[in-house]
């Protein structure tokens, strides 16, 4: 793109800045950049006009906890055994393109047991060879044996598979030694972050999400290491134990946090610890649905089971609280891992200010990423990542499932409706 200017004019105008909408306001656009906000804006005389006047416009949308490997939920236990890296890859690029339509400019890429390839697709997206949303990427889940980030677990009734599947999952590994050595290659192949997986999970079989998988010798490998090379980590964690060890780690940032309680609020309040809460993989739980309960796997529904109370105290704790929350999606069962937008629908179900929620899922996310400097709020400087949504963004809970407009760098994507996914 060369010299283009771009004046689009909005009908309402959130900019991730503060808490309201603009009335009316124009945001001009030079190439790929906004070059300004504001009404009546002066612009060179062959400026194209986007008329948005229908629509409330926002920060492209950024989805800070996304697993794009599969094409189709329903494949996610299957992929373990019956999927090659290649197809994974194809279906993270799809999943990256998919995403984009729905009004998603930057995701965040949690790693994958195995490869998928993911800094290829980030790379081909960034080249402009192919359309998807920005990737920010950490190539491999790193844990330990019959962790959640070990999913030969569910081939353990078959322990000589078990142990040569565990060879193929190069994130697994025991030890201060490995995790040293893991932490570098994933910053020599390119990682944006790294994550670890610190407590059992929900949707691998046999672990529990209150266990502690990794020793304090490991944490501090990890840590050490990736403070050295300047990488942010973040971790898997649900229960308090774990989440206030790790926020004495000096971590950056945890994931779900789903079985919270008052003191741990507290401290991620006082270190100002991210926390993406990741509501909706839990809905069916928090509000009961048993429709959508039987979609996941029978292990699932147990664990939920178990810990429903607790996560609903959780809940309501982290609605509360003043924790410095990031928006993602962490879809792996029952939604489409492209549907960012539900969790927006999750979040307004549980109370959640909207606006905060908007903040959360733009400016907030993009510090998160790492991106702030270039996007995740509608200011001069900032790549032009601008979304448009037809439905009232304060009271319509699908509102961001509905996209109705999306650029990204300068570049206008046709928008798709994700209503009536699954
Ligand atoms: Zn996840």
């Amino acid at each position: 793109m060369k010299d283009q200017w771009t004046k689009i004019l909005c009908g309402k105008l959130y900019t991730g800045l503060e808490d309201a909408f603009l009335e009316r306001a124009e945001i001009l656009i030079h190439d790929s950049r906004i070059e300004a906000v504001g009404r009546e804006l002066p612009c060179p005389e062959h400026t194209k006009r986007i008329d948005l006047r229908h629509l409330t416009v926002t920060p492209g949308i950024i989805d800070a906890h996304m697993h794009p490997e599969y094409f189709d939920w329903r494949d996610v236990y299957a992929d373990t055994i019956y999927n090659s890296d290649g197809y994974r890859t194809l279906a993270t690029y799809c999943t990256a393109e998919r995403a984009l339509h729905g009004g998603v400019t930057t995701v965040r890429s949690m790693g994958w047991f195995r490869e998928s390839y993911e800094l290829d697709v980030k790379r081909a997206i960034n080249e402009g060879h192919l359309p998807g949303a920005r990737l920010i990427v950490a190539p491999h889940l790193l844990g330990t044996t019959g962790s959640h980030a070990d999913m030969t677990q569910t081939v353990r009734t078959n322990p000589v598979l078990c142990d040569f599947m565990e060879k193929l999952y190069t994130g697994l590994g025991n030890g201060p030694d490995f995790f040293t050595a893991a932490v570098r290659r994933e910053k020599k192949l390119g990682a944006d972050f790294i994550k670890i997986m610190a407590t059992g999970g929900f949707a691998t079989p046999y672990d529990d999400p209150d266990d502690i998988q990794m020793n304090d010798a490991e944490f501090k490998a990890v840590f050490d290491t990736a403070n050295e090379l300047h990488l942010p980590v973040t971790a898997h964690a649900y229960g308090p134990r774990l989440m206030k060890k790790l926020m004495g780690f000096g971590i950056t940032g945890i994931e779900h946090g789903s079985l919270m309680d008052e003191e741990t609020a507290a401290m991620f309040e006082e270190t100002g610890t991210y926390l993406v809460p990741t509501f909706g993989p839990f809905q069916e739980a928090i509000y009961p649905d048993p429709e959508q309960m039987a979609k996941k796997s029978p292990e699932f529904q147990r664990k939920l089971g178990i810990y429903q109370e607790r996560m609903q105290k959780g809940r309501e704790i982290i609605v509360k609280s003043h924790i410095r929350m990031g928006y993602g999606t962490d879809f792996v069962a029952v939604y489409q891992n492209y549907e960012t937008g539900m969790e927006f629908r999750c979040m307004m179900e549980s109370g959640m200010d909207a606006f905060r929620i908007l903040k959360a899922a733009t400016k907030t996310n993009a510090e998160i990423c790492g991106v702030d400097s270039i996007t995740g709020t509608i200011e001069p400087g900032k790549y032009a990542d601008i979304a448009g949504w037809g439905r009232n963004l304060l009271t319509d809970k699908d509102a961001l499932r509905d996209c109705a407009f999306v650029m990204k760098e300068g570049v206008v994507y046709e928008p798709k409706s994700y209503l009536g996914e699954q």
